[in-house]
């Protein structure tokens, strides 16, 4: 990455520009990938969020990537826009229509908010299908399981209008089958899909947030957890046992993701990464030398990677293969980068609600793997902890009380207490699904007050002072990438739970910035960036220094320009963001 000074009406800041696009190498000569042989085909990125997958900005699908190989592979060039660029450029709406295919991938089965992009709505959807000119519409992802409106809501199947076919399964060998005269139906086979992930990589050129994409990877599909039913709420039993990718199919996928241009992964298409390539059984041992080899092969792949991430983790099987689970948070902290986090779906603290939704785990089950997680990756670098727990929280379960939000409270008040550090608490209300049993048994609407009181309880009990934890004053966040401009501009570094990160000043979009943490919200911090030159920083960024606030302003601008660290310090005292303090008063 480039490095350069940009002058602000208030001070000199230096931010990195992006990494120049290299040229996508599967392309024509245009922005198509693919040699159009057969036709042209356009991807529909409607983004997708499922129990263990995530395909929102500026994360990109594994199957919009499987997809895009398949269609190369039938002959077709191909082009990719997400559904946020149809609804702000109404010229590629109009665009779509240039092409003979068209495929929409979509379906959120998990409810969640996200600032990088909004799903596809169910009518937005429809219309797009209904639009579309084109000789054929197909549409695929985990919109098949069903469409809900939010969290709390129940998701229906129905009909999707507007199109020729739903591709059922797994949409890129459903769509394989379908354009060579089958059924629009796909059974996973990463025999089939692993050259399609290699032949498709170059769609990430076209990603708007390209060359800053958040490559999900997939491992996994499938729960083992599965063999007893799976928990009550989720969609991923709907895959079956577990099939693993190989380590080479994977690293294959990297390397060429690499040669695209792609730097950042996040191995988050499975639902417990300790257990790859692991055997039979509700809850297999980890074995760490495959998580050494899948790591150290995804490293080799791309060997100059800025960011590798993990998500899923089941804390079962941490508690109970203690020493297996230590050497593979090893392995991976070995290759991975720092700032991961391992999110653990805990759910409920209230045993009665575990037993009656078949969850994974137990309260002190998630507490001992929280503490190993802790023990083996609290350890800091570049400024932040390698690895951390986080936490996922379900709620409106068949047999919740008003008595389970008081043991969330217990038991998340016990964490903070022993001093542990995760990453964050993530509160949800249960999206039900036909198929799963939380569809026709489930506590929704019962106890909504108790639910807000929850999160108020949470956002200032817990998260306030666990971000104080994780991110002390004096943190310095590397690669800080803005997306949102404003007086208060807000951005994140590319990573698995990234902390939203406001900077009090105007800052351009897609700006790449080291801040210091100096202060915390519940959900975000405020930072500055660094060197913090205080001789010109505008009174409005001065209050956030620690050691002045509102009160103090007047008297440092008065006394401004400091000619040293000493001079400073009598007006403001000592504080952890000494370090980066800047001095100069011209460029
Ligand atoms: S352990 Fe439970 S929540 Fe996790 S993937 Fe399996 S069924 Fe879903």
């Amino acid at each position: 990455m480039k490095r350069k000074r940009i002058r602000g009406n208030f001070a000199t800041v230096v931010v990195t520009e992006p990494e120049p696009a290299p040229v996508p190498v599967t392309t024509t000569g245009t922005a198509r990938a693919g040699t159009g042989a057969k036709g042209t085909a356009v991807i529909l990125d409607g983004y997708v969020d499922e129990p263990a997958c995530l395909g929102v900005p500026p994360s990109i699908s594994p199957y919009i990537r499987t997809v895009a190989g398949a269609l190369i592979d039938n002959g077709y060039s191909v082009r990719y826009h997400t559904i946020d660029q149809l609804r702000k450029e109404p010229q590629t709406a109009a665009d779509l229509n240039n092409d003979d295919t068209l495929v929409m991938i979509t379906g959120v089965t998990v409810p969640g908010k996200y600032l990088g992009g909004t799903p596809a709505s169910l009518t937005e959807v429809q219309q797009i299908g209904h639009l579309f000119r084109g000789k054929r519409k197909l549409v695929g992802g985990p919109i098949g399981f069903g469409f809900a409106s939010g969290g709390g809501q129940k998701a229906f199947r129905q009909v999707i209008a507007g199109y020729d076919a739903l591709l059922e399964g797994e949409p890129a060998i459903a769509l394989d089958n379908y354009l060579n005269g089958g059924e629009p139906k796909g059974t996973l086979d990463y025999t089939r899909t692993d050259p399609w992930s290699v032949g498709g990589a170059g769609i990430i050129g076209q990603h708007p947030d390209y060359p800053f994409v958040m490559c999900e990877l997939e491992t996994a599909r499938g729960c083992s957890h599965g063999a007893t039913g799976g928990c009550s709420f989720c969609t991923e039993p709907f895959y079956g046992a577990p099939k693993y990718r190989s380590t080479e199919a994977i690293a294959a996928e990297v390397a060429a993701l690499n040669r695209q241009g792609a730097r950042h992964f996040r191995v988050g298409r499975q639902p417990d990464i300790l257990a790859y390539g692991a055997g039979a059984g509700e809850y297999p041992a980890p074995r760490p030398e495959l998580l050494e080899k899948l790591f150290g092969s995804i490293r080799a792949a791309a060997p100059d990677l800025r960011t590798l991430h993990i998500d899923n983790t089941n804390p079962a099987t941490i508690a109970r293969h203690e020493e297996e689970s230590r050497e593979a948070l090893r392995a991976i902290i070995r290759h991975h980068s720092s700032g991961d986090v391992a999110a653990f779906g805990m759910e409920t603290a209230d045993p009665a609600v575990i037993a009656a939704n078949n969850l994974k785990a137990f309260p002190d089950e998630v507490f001992r793997a929280i503490e190993i997680v802790n023990e083996e990756s609290g350890m800091r670098r570049d400024g932040v902890p390698e690895l951390l727990p986080g936490l996922n929280f379900v709620c409106g379960l068949a047999g919740e009380t008003e008595a389970t939000y008081d043991l969330n409270e217990q038991y998340l008040g016990r964490v903070l207490a022993a001093g542990l550090l995760v990453r964050r608490v993530n509160i949800r209300q249960v999206m039900p699904f036909e198929g799963t049993p939380v569809y026709t048994d489930n506590t929704l609407g019962k106890y909504d007050r108790r639910f807000r009181s929850f999160k108020e309880f949470v956002r200032e009990k817990i998260d306030l002072p666990m971000l104080q934890r994780v991110y002390p004053a004096g943190t310095v966040l590397k690669d800080v990438q803005v997306e949102v401009s404003g007086d208060l501009s807000f951005g994140r570094q590319m990573g698995s739970y990234p902390i939203l990160v406001g900077l009090p000043f105007r800052l351009p979009v897609r700006t790449i910035i080291d801040a210091v943490v100096v202060d915390w919200g519940s959900r975000s911090i405020t930072a500055l960036p660094v060197p913090v030159m205080i001789n010109r920083l505008p009174a409005s960024a001065l209050k956030w220094l620690p050691g002045i606030g509102k009160k103090k302003v007047a008297a440092v601008v008065a006394k401004r320009p400091f000619a040293d660290p000493a001079a400073y310090r009598n007006v403001a005292g000592s504080s952890a963001i000494d370090p980066v303090l800047d001095f100069s008063t011209v460029d």
